[in-house]
Parts: structure tokens; C-alpha cells; sequence
């Protein structure tokens, strides 16, 4: 048995515990056994724990996309990972063969699963996973700051470094900074040479974003977005724009892209029905696109990334693994600033 963060029943948070459950054990020959240090929280976790269409969770459900830690065990057949080696997880589990896959686009593969979601989470003493989706992690990165890592800096890397194709000089709006996308989102676009432009309801939020490079920030409850972005762009709107959040930011998103920009869509954390006025789309001829999570090729890049210190996560909160429910109500209080971090024993 292992001690794991569970799901007892779909709900609020007052239905995640610790409790003991099986201990994950290695079933195909490129299997491992992870035994984390650290994991991380995302929306997604609420997502799991409210019930998702078409996803069919047992009981308990162990909960956590992100982690990281020391390899335990290995299949027969992994070369890429030893036991002791530390570890970073790519949460995105593929299937390898079929035409996404073989294309290297994992995370399209018609039976793409996330840890957590789909699959026994990373809140827990032991995870089974691939060993394709293990990478090195070196010691210069604290177990917290590998956790928080992979989700939010693999879905970000994507949507502006492969979607949006962000160049630098170019401006990225971002809603909503204090997420764990938004601010993978904010530390990537300075990376690439970007300018950018942030929002929250909350002026502490702005400040402590604006500590880290973002250049232009707006009180989304209490200034006019529209206004304010043209007004620092010079009536031009920005060229690309991330939006996670759906119903209640799309059509302002669409009224600050500059013409010929990209809207990148990444998640709909206040529902997914928008709606979208074609006439500006075409008149202005921006595009407007999807993206989640990555390739192996992305995770790579950010793992490289990583270990060479060009970027880190923010870590708002590290949680003893005993008060995981304590770090749930927090994310769904919508009060962190960077990402909830637990911290397994
Ligand atoms: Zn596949």
C-alpha cells in the first residue's frame, strides 16, 4: 500500500483525503515506477473532481498531472531511466503508434491521457509511468520547482513558441497572471524577446507580475481592457493573445488582437460557449487556434530549458501532502500566485 491524495467521490474539495490505496506496479516492459518528491496542482484538478463528460473515474481516484522525483523500478526494457535517477514527468501519456504519434505529435494521439485525468495521478508515494515520459532533472532544481513545472511551461511553450510562432518585438496579451499557464506564458514570452501585457482583478497580483518583467498591466475589473491595450500599443492590438478562460474574456480577446494576430485558445476555466463575430475575424484576418499540452519534442525543449536555469516556475504554496485538501481549497479559491505545490514525504 502507498499513502496517495484520493478522490472519493466527484464534488468539491471536501472530498479529497489521504488514504492509503495499491501501490502502482510495473506492467508492460517500458514501464516505471516513479516515486515522486513533489507534485503540483492545476485546474484541471478541479475539472477531475467535479466530474468530466465522457472521462469515467473509480474510486479512489488518485488526483495530480504534475510531478517529479526518483525512479524506483524499471520495465525490462527501459534504457532511458534508472532506478535513483531524478526525474521530471511529462504528464501527457501517448499511445506510440498511431499516425499523430508516428508524426511526433503526441498530443494529438487518438488516445492521449493525462496523469491525473485520465490516469492514476502523481499525488501519491509511487506513479507508474512510460518511460518515454520521464526526463533528467538536475539537482540545481528544487523538487517544488520541478512539480510545478511541466503542465503549465509544456501547454504555454506550445500555444507561442510552435502555435503562435511569437517573434521577438512582437506584444502577447495575457488574462488572467497569477495561473500557472498565464505566468508559464508571461516568463516564455520575455524569453523569446516579446513584449507583453498582463491582467488580474488584483493590483498585488499586477505588482508582483510586474516584478517579473511583464511590461504593460491591467486591472481587468477596474480598467477598460480595450482601451487600455490600444492605448499601450498604439492602436495597434497585440499580436498574439492568450486566452484560457472562455466565456467571459473571448469577445474582448477578440477586440485587442492586432489585425493579422493570433488568438490562441488553451482551456475554459468560466465555460466553453463563446461567440465570435466573423466579419472583424476576416476583415482584421486574424486566426484563431487551439493548442494543449505538447509534443515530446516541446517537453524536451522546456526540460532543456529547465535545467539550464532560462526558466522557472513561480511557486506560490508548497502544502505538506497531509493538507492536500487544504491546497485544493486554495486553487479553488482562485487565490494563488503561481502554482500550489505538495510536497510528498
Ligand atoms: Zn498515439
Amino acid at each position: 500500500m502507498m499513502r496517495a491524495v484520493t478522490i472519493r467521490a466527484h464534488g468539491g474539495p471536501e472530498q479529497v483525503r489521504v488514504d492509503d490505496v495499491p501501490r502502482p506496479k510495473l506492467q508492460g516492459p517500458h514501464d516505471v515506477i516513479v516515486a515522486p518528491r513533489a507534485g503540483a496542482l492545476n485546474h484541471l484538478d478541479l475539472f477531475v473532481l467535479g466530474g468530466l463528460p465522457g472521462v469515467t473515474h473509480t474510486f479512489p481516484w488518485v488526483m495530480g498531472g504534475d510531478g517529479a522525483g526518483l525512479v524506483e523500478t524499471v520495465g525490462e526494457q527501459v534504457t532511458r531511466v534508472k532506478p535513483g535517477d531524478r526525474v521530471l514527468l511529462n504528464p501527457g501519456v501517448s499511445c506510440g503508434g498511431c499516425d499523430f504519434c508516428l508524426g511526433g505529435e503526441q498530443s494529438l494521439c487518438d488516445t492521449y491521457s493525462l496523469l491525473g485525468e485520465h490516469l492514476p495521478g502523481t499525488l501519491a508515494e509511487a506513479v507508474r509511468v512510460p518511460e518515454a515520459n520521464c526526463y533528467p532533472v538536475p539537482d540545481t532544481v528544487s523538487w517544488e520547482e520541478a512539480a510545478a513545472y511541466p503542465l503549465a511551461f509544456l501547454t504555454a511553450w506550445r500555444l507561442l513558441a510552435t502555435k503562435a510562432q511569437l517573434k521577438a518585438g512582437e506584444t502577447v496579451f495575457i488574462w488572467g497572471i497569477g495561473g500557472g499557464v498565464a505566468l508559464a506564458a508571461l516568463a516564455i514570452a520575455k524569453l523569446l524577446g516579446a513584449r507583453t501585457i498582463v491582467t488580474s482583478s488584483s493590483d498585488a497580483k499586477l505588482a508582483r507580475a510586474k516584478t517579473l518583467g511583464a511590461d504593460a498591466c491591467i486591472n481587468h475589473r477596474a480598467q477598460d481592457v480595450v482601451q487600455e491595450v490600444r492605448r499601450v500599443t498604439e492602436g495597434k492590438g497585440a499580436e498574439v493573445v492568450v486566452d484560457s478562460v472562455g466565456t467571459k474574456t473571448w469577445e474582448t480577446s477578440l477586440k485587442v488582437i492586432a489585425r493579422s494576430g493570433r488568438l490562441v485558445s488553451c482551456g475554459a476555466t468560466t465555460g466553453p460557449q463563446v461567440t465570435t463575430d466573423v466579419r472583424r475575424m476576416f476583415w482584421h484576418q486574424y486566426t484563431i487556434m487551439g493548442s494543449t499540452m505538447g509534443n515530446r519534442r516541446e517537453f524536451e525543449a522546456i526540460a532543456g530549458l529547465l535545467a539550464r536555469g532560462r526558466l522557472r516556475p513561480v511557486v506560490d504554496a508548497v502544502f505538506p501532502m497531509e493538507e492536500a485538501r487544504a491546497a485544493v481549497e486554495r486553487l479553488a479559491r482562485g487565490e494563488q500566485f503561481g502554482k500550489i505545490v505538495v510536497r510528498i514525504a
